[in-house]
């Protein structure tokens, strides 16, 4: 195993972006058609959508929130979710805004009958984490858990100074342990946090055994190429084969619809074609900017939208990045 060595902590730092911070930088809104197939594609019951998301019943007290930020509304970006036992309710991420973090702590009383009591945030970017103080009230807010490294790249990534509301929640993060899975107990349910790597530094998966459920951070995206911004494309392909062998029923992706098994394989082919596609680049001495721009994702894996044009030149750049230095 080798550690990438282009890849050091303060590089990471200085390059604090936003799985999709761009967003609002891009010609939208994208093709109808692809937006209505992303959109259309709702496996569970749903039983609240606004033009930024939609909520899926998956199981009993189970909510899936999927995103659908391509028309142009990002309150929310990610997805996430509402895990509810009899003691107490997780909500999953924290979403770009505040008002999308509130947003899912209103339906969760009005789906549950209480305010979240806990919530886990899977990794540091701002589509997962900008807007958890939504979750807090003038008198009480939820138990919020994140790992260290990923409330500290909170805290660091953003350029301005940290206001009260966000101060008081990562001051207050109560911290996941990095190597081993933390349960959480919401009473005749308990929540399963396996801390994982790959997409960032630290991410973690939330796993519902009995139920047969997995939430993905953005380890796993459905429909859309992922953001390889912060990946370290070997540990990624690792930690998605590592969830895949979880044999879920139902895979809640960071970004786009509800994933089967079919489809979960589909990402990883994904994902091992662009690493074939930057091997071969790297080994004709190839720009990751070309390869980028001439590859294709293989019409046999479905459809895959692009948040931005330049991720395919993204992912083949951090793969180029881990060949040369372990080269
Ligand atoms: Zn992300």
């Amino acid at each position: 195993m080798h550690t990438p060595a282009s890849y050091s902590r303060r590089e990471f730092l200085g390059r604090s972006l936003s799985c999709v911070c761009h967003l609002a930088l891009m010609a939208l809104p994208f093709n109808p058609s692809v937006r209505r197939l992303w959109s259309s594609r709702a496996r569970g019951q749903v039983v609240a959508e606004e033009p930024f998301a939609r909520l899926e019943e998956i199981g009993e007290g189970l909510f899936a929130l999927i995103s659908t930020p391509l028309g142009g509304d990002y309150t929310t970006v990610s997805n996430g979710g509402i895990i509810a036992g009899s003691d107490g309710v997780l909500a999953v991420e924290g979403f770009m805004s505040p008002d999308g973090a509130l947003w899912l702590a209103e339906k969760t009383r009005e789906l549950t009958g209480r305010w979240p009591t806990h919530a886990v945030i899977t990794h540091y970017h701002s589509d997962h984490s900008r807007g958890v103080d939504g979750y807090l009230t003038e008198a009480d807010g939820p138990d919020v858990r994140a790992t260290a490294v990923t409330s500290e790249l909170v805290l660091t990534r953003r350029r301005e100074p940290a206001d009260d509301k966000t101060q008081r929640v990562w001051a207050d993060v109560t911290l996941l342990d990095e190597n081993e899975a933390s349960l959480i107990d919401l009473g005749g349910r308990t929540v399963r946090v396996v801390p994982r790597k790959g997409h960032t530094p630290s991410d973690v998966t939330i796993e519902l055994a009995e139920e047969s459920i997995v939430w993905c951070g953005d380890l796993v995206w459905n429909g859309m190429f992922p953001n390889y911004v912060d990946a370290i494309p070997s540990q990624l392909s690792e930690a998605v084969r590592a969830i895949g062998r979880g044999a879920w029923s139902a895979y809640v992706p960071g970004h786009g619809p509800l994933a089967d098994a079919a489809e979960l394989e589909k990402y990883v082919a994904v994902l091992d074609d662009i690493e074939a596609a930057a091997r071969r680049a790297f080994e004709r001495g190839a720009s990751a900017e070309d390869a980028g721009a001439a590859y294709e994702i293989p019409a046999e894996l479905g459809e895959w939208t692009l948040f931005n044009p330049q991720y395919f030149e993204r992912a083949i750049g951090a793969w180029m990045r881990e060949l040369r230095a372990s080269g």
